[in-house]
């Protein structure tokens, strides 16, 4: 079969099924090791029968609703390609900017520093952690997750990537502790979604639970964090999270309550969603 066949029925089938056609293309090029434009040049090419068995399977696990980017195996995040699978949460978009937003701070606030100790707290993928360790060298990064497989996918994305980050398995703040840590920066993007929200399917049935929810209200995991953190955080330092775009008032409860009189920001992705919340100890 030519490619321009294969791609037509593949695109009919997942438009039969309510599915994104666009999504068959996709598979087929990375498959194929071939960039988009270079697929078009190869239209007219009959398929080789290697390629052939790989893109049937995965276009059969998209079909079953698997997320595309499992089935690649990779996903790009910040300019590089992270390993990921069922036991990592997909390196979103809005994640980018919270790298970005950290970047800008580290230039703001920590210029003249030699070295800037940062912790990633439920680093997953490790996509965070490494990719300000890769903008930024003079970071010492140290980065934790609950899930030990999830500690194998980030260990394997900072030797791919050449990013040295020391990994902890462990339970939050906990590590950080445990090891006598003491940071200039706290990152996170914890899992910020509340038990009974209503999520994509994509997302639910494929992507890890213990990513995603953040107990009854979504911000089990932020008061923890803001209850342990003081025990990490140098005299001067900056929390940096991800957040939930309706989670601005009730988060700010929880900050002020914890953090009383420090200065703190929420800041907006780039759809105009509240995303992103600064704290700053002794800073600013
Ligand atoms: N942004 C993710 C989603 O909406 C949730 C990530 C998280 O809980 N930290 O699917």
């Amino acid at each position: 079969m030519i490619v321009r066949e294969l791609m037509k029925k593949s695109e009919k089938e997942l438009e039969e099924l309510s599915l994104d056609p666009h999504a068959a293309k996709v598979l087929f090029y990375h498959f194929a090791k071939k960039e988009p434009h270079e697929l078009y040049l190869m239209m007219d090419e009959e398929v080789d029968e290697n390629l052939y068995h790989l893109f049937m399977v995965a276009l059969d696990r998209y079909k079953q609703g698997e997320p595309v980017q499992y089935i690649k195996g990779v996903e790009n995040f910040f300019g590089r390609d992270f390993v990921v699978n069922e036991h990592v949460l997909i390196p979103r978009y809005e994640t980018e900017e919270l790298v970005e937003q950290i970047l800008y701070r580290i230039d703001d606030y920590f210029a003249e520093s030699n070295e800037i100790d940062v912790c990633d707290i439920g680093t997953g993928s490790g996509a965070i952690a490494i990719s300000l360790k890769c903008e930024e060298p003079r970071i010492d990064m140290k980065a934790s997750d609950i899930s030990v497989e999830a500690i194998e996918v980030a260990q394997k994305n900072a030797d791919r990537l050449d990013a040295k980050v020391t990994f902890y398995v462990g339970d939050m703040v906990k590590p950080f502790i445990e090891h006598q840590d003491k940071v200039d920066i706290l990152v996170s993007n914890p899992p910020y979604i509340p038990v009974e929200q209503k999520i994509e399917l994509v997302v639910k049935d494929h992507e890890p639970h213990v990513a995603l929810f953040g107990g009854k209200d979504g911000l089990y995991f932020y008061r923890r964090i803001f209850e342990d953190a003081p025990a990490i955080l140098k005299d001067k330092a900056i929390l940096a999270f991800e957040i939930g775009y309706d989670q601005k008032e009730q988060l700010s409860l929880e900050v002020e309550h914890y953090f009383p009189g420090y200065p703190y920001e929420i800041i907006k992705d780039m759809n105009g969603k509240d995303r992103m919340l600064f704290i700053y100890k002794n800073i600013k």
